[in-house]
Order: structure tokens, then C-alpha cells, then sequence
């Protein structure tokens, strides 16, 4: 009895300190975006330092001495999780801050002479990676890289049972530490193009703008290669890959935005929206997004070799910003991260992202990835599709014993995980699970 209050007013203490470490960190970011706390290294690196002992506490907390996997509770009961005050304060933070980041970055201290405020207290760090102040898209890559890491170790924390989610999490906190921040940050102060070379269009919308082109061309053999990369990413890498493994191989466990949903994104997952409705609203705008970035591209190109402003009665240009401001900035970073507390995680991969429609195409046709399902061990508990955070409603599948061929599935695995009698199964290949059983029968 003693023991056991001990270990719950230890429990509440760990708790209480992550919550103050987490809070001191941010209130450090705060008050230098406010001007009311001078920017300097030692400031910035005190600021990570409480959010990181804030999430690592945090998890300690919620996973050390439980068993590994899902935790259902206080899910639809916690202001955080279930689109409570909590839920709706943070979202609107999420918000604030991209619109700053996007349209407003004097506010976050941006100056042509020299920074102040927010952006200032990365200044340091940005002069020893590459040379020159930081920008706001350099604050936004830092904090997006370290919330993939630290959310990623408390995600692999809470799956280190399972050997696909622990490899997949450490592929993204990689790809978006190596490719998508370091490299690109590390060109930059040798002169070269800044490219992320995992970043391939249509989700890098303007690989093919003409300025883009030039800068590419003008970069001697290193610029020639990295276009010539880019174009075999979408020509032939990427379809042998998701003809061998289905878009789980970008979506889950390459993409930046995926990362991010998968790490930062877990605790929202819950909330994507599984109805009829939003499958045909997803169906359209998704495919739609797609079409118009193929003819703002052709367009693009079209400009670019014949030197015409139009093409099919399109302003080219004009195309151009208004994708980039609509669909580049205000759906894919404000709607799609700002929103994921009341949206769940991936809103943009599901509703706006070109790349996932193109993905998902050929998944669904010309892929051998399927999720095979036992529906005899069906016990019909819905966990599977309370956790899709594409909105796929996964138990409908597996209670017919149905092979799960959609566009949409980017093969995080987490139905899988979470099912509690073994049901579900990621496959590679052509030879689904009853094939299988009969095969074992006869081996017997
Ligand atoms: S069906 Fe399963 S693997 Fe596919 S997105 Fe949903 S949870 Fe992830
Ligand atoms: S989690 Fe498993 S047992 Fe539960 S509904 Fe889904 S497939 Fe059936």
C-alpha cells in the first residue's frame, strides 16, 4: 500500500518536472521572439535542452514499466486527444506560428542587416553550418528536424516491441536529419544549389520552375547531376520502388511530412476522419491537386523553352504563385500541421499531397504491396481503424477476410500493431495468407 503511493507521488512528480521543463524551454523561444530575453547560444541551447528533458521525461513516464504498444486510455476523455481546450489552444499556437513563418517573418525577428528576436537566437547556428544568418526557413528546419528526433525516440519507445516500427522511425529521423537539414545546410556554405535530394516532385512543386532550372544548370556538373537525380527519382526510382514495396517506401518511411506525422503527429493519429464523406472528399481533392500541378508544371516548362506567358489560356506565372501560396504554404503547413490536434496527422498527406496521389495510383494498381487479413481472428474491436490515420476503416476489411489494396494506405504498419489477435499483415508479395495456410497444411 505504502509502496504504491510512493510510486504514485514519484509518478506525478516526473510528470509535473517534464511539464516545467517543457514549458521553460518553450518560454525561452517565447520571450526572445518578444525581445524580452537577449538572444545567445547559451540561450538556445538551454531552451532545447528543457524541451528535450520535457518530451524524454514525458515518455519515461508514460511508457517505462507498461507494456509496449498502444495505450487506449483517457484517448477520448483528455483535452489534449480528443479535441479538447487543449487541443484547440495548441492548434491555434501551431497556426500562429505558420503564419508568421510563411507571411509574417519580420515578426519572428527577420532583418535584412542583422536579425533579432526569434530568429536572432539561431544565428549561431546557422553561422556555423553555413557561413550566414539565419533565415526563418532555417529556425523552421531546426525545430522540424529536432521534433522528429525527439518524438521519434519516445515513438520507438512506445513501439519497441515491433522491430518494423523501431527500423521505419529511425529511417525518418535519418533521412530528415541527413538529407532533408544537414546536406542541404552544408551545400549552402559551399556554394551549391540547396536540395534536399529525397525531395522529389510534384511535392517538390518547383524542381522544374525555371529559375530552379537555371540554378541547377549553372551549378557545373554537381547542379547537372543533382537535376538528372531528381528526374530519375520520379522516372525510375520511384516507381521500381513502390512496384516492389507500395508507397510505404517515401510516405512512412522517407518523407519529411510523413516523418513528422508519424513522430510529432502519433498522439492525434485517432482523430483522422473515417466516413464515406471524407473518402470521396479525399478522392477529389487529392486527384485534383495532382492534375493541376501536372499542367502548372507543363506550363512551367512550356514558359521556360518557348519563353511564351501562357499556355492552354493559363498564366503561367500566375499558376505558379497561386499554388505555391495555396497548396504549398497555406494547406500543407498551416492546414496540415497547425491542424493536426483537431484533424489528426495527416491531413495534408491524405487530402492535399500530389505526391501521395501519385504514390497511390500506382499502389493501387500496379503494386505487389497489399495488407492481407485473417478475418477468422476478427474480433471486430475496431482498433485497427480507430488508428488509421488515413481514415482507411481497416476492420471493415479484415471482417471479410479481404486483401486491403488503397491508394491511401502509406503502410505505417500501426494496424497492425495494434491489433490485438494478429490479424492484419503488410505484404510484399502476390501470395496472400490463405494461400499461405493452405501451403503450411500441406507441409505438415
Ligand atoms: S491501413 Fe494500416 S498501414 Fe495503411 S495507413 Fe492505415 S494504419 Fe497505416
Ligand atoms: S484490430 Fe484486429 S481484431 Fe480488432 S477489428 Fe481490427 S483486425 Fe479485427
Amino acid at each position: 500500500m505504502i509502496a504504491d503511493l510512493n510510486k504514485k507521488i514519484t509518478e506525478k512528480w516526473i510528470s509535473l518536472s517534464a511539464l516545467a521543463s517543457g514549458i521553460a524551454g518553450l518560454l525561452i523561444l517565447i520571450l526572445c521572439t518578444f525581445h524580452s530575453l537577449k538572444p545567445s547560444l547559451w540561450n538556445l541551447f538551454l531552451s532545447f535542452f528543457l524541451l528535450t528533458s520535457g518530451v524524454i521525461l514525458y515518455a519515461f513516464h508514460l511508457y517505462k514499466g507498461k507494456l509496449p504498444g498502444i495505450k487506449n486510455n483517457q484517448l477520448y476523455t483528455s483535452p489534449l486527444t480528443s479535441r479538447g481546450w487543449l487541443a484547440w489552444i495548441l492548434a491555434f499556437l501551431l497556426t500562429v506560428f505558420y503564419v508568421l513563418l510563411y507571411w509574417y517573418p519580420q515578426y519572428l525577428g527577420l532583418r535584412e542587416s542583422s536579425n533579432s528576436g526569434l530568429i536572432a537566437l539561431f544565428d549561431p547556428l546557422s553561422r556555423f553550418l553555413k557561413n550566414q544568418d539565419a533565415s526563418q526557413w532555417f529556425v523552421y528546419g531546426v525545430l522540424y528536424t529536432w521534433a522528429i528526433l525527439i518524438f521519434g525516440i519516445k515513438y520507438i519507445w512506445k513501439y519497441r516491441h515491433s522491430k518494423y516500427q523501431i527500423v521505419r522511425t529511425i529511417s525518418v529521423m535519418f533521412f530528415q536529419f541527413a538529407f532533408a537539414f544537414l546536406l542541404p545546410e552544408l551545400m549552402l556554405r559551399l556554394n551549391l544549389p540547396y536540395n534536399d535530394l529525397k525531395n522529389m516532385w510534384p511535392l517538390n512543386y518547383y524542381f522544374f520552375d525555371g529559375w530552379r532550372l537555371n540554378e541547377l544548370l549553372q551549378a557545373g556538373n554537381i547542379g547537372g547531376w543533382m537535376l538528372v537525380w531528381g528526374i530519375l527519382m520520379v522516372v525510375l526510382i520511384s516507381p521500381v520502388l513502390t512496384y516492389l514495396y507500395g508507397k510505404r517506401w517515401y510516405c512512412s518511411w522517407v518523407c519529411g511530412c510523413g516523418g513528422l506525422a508519424e513522430t510529432a503527429g502519433d498522439s492525434f493519429r485517432q482523430l483522422s476522419d473515417k466516413s464515406i464523406s471524407a473518402w470521396k472528399i479525399e478522392r477529389y481533392l487529392v486527384y485534383s491537386i495532382l492534375v493541376i500541378v501536372l499542367i502548372m508544371t507543363a506550363g512551367v516548362l512550356y514558359s521556360y523553352f518557348t519563353g511564351q506567358e501562357t499556355f492552354l489560356f493559363i498564366q503561367t506565372a500566375a499558376l505558379r504563385s497561386w499554388y505555391g501560396f495555396l497548396i504549398g504554404a497555406a494547406f500543407s503547413g498551416v492546414i496540415g500541421v497547425g491542424f493536426y490536434p483537431l484533424m489528426g496527422s495527416r491531413v495534408w498527406c491524405r487530402f492535399g499531397c500530389p505526391m501521395a496521389a501519385l504514390l497511390g495510383i500506382q499502389q493501387k494498381f500496379f503494386s505487389r504491396f497489399r495488407i492481407t487479413t485473417n478475418g477468422g481472428q476478427c474480433i471486430s474491436c475496431g482498433n485497427c481503424s480507430t488508428y488509421c490515420e488515413m481514415g482507411i476503416d481497416v476492420r471493415a476489411y479484415a471482417q471479410r477476410g479481404q486483401d486491403i489494396v488503397r491508394a491511401a494506405c502509406v503502410g505505417c504498419g500501426v494496424c497492425s500493431e495494434v491489433c490485438p489477435r494478429g490479424v492484419l499483415r503488410l505484404e510484399n508479395g502476390s501470395v496472400d495468407i490463405f494461400e499461405r495456410a493452405v501451403k503450411a497444411r500441406n507441409e505438415e
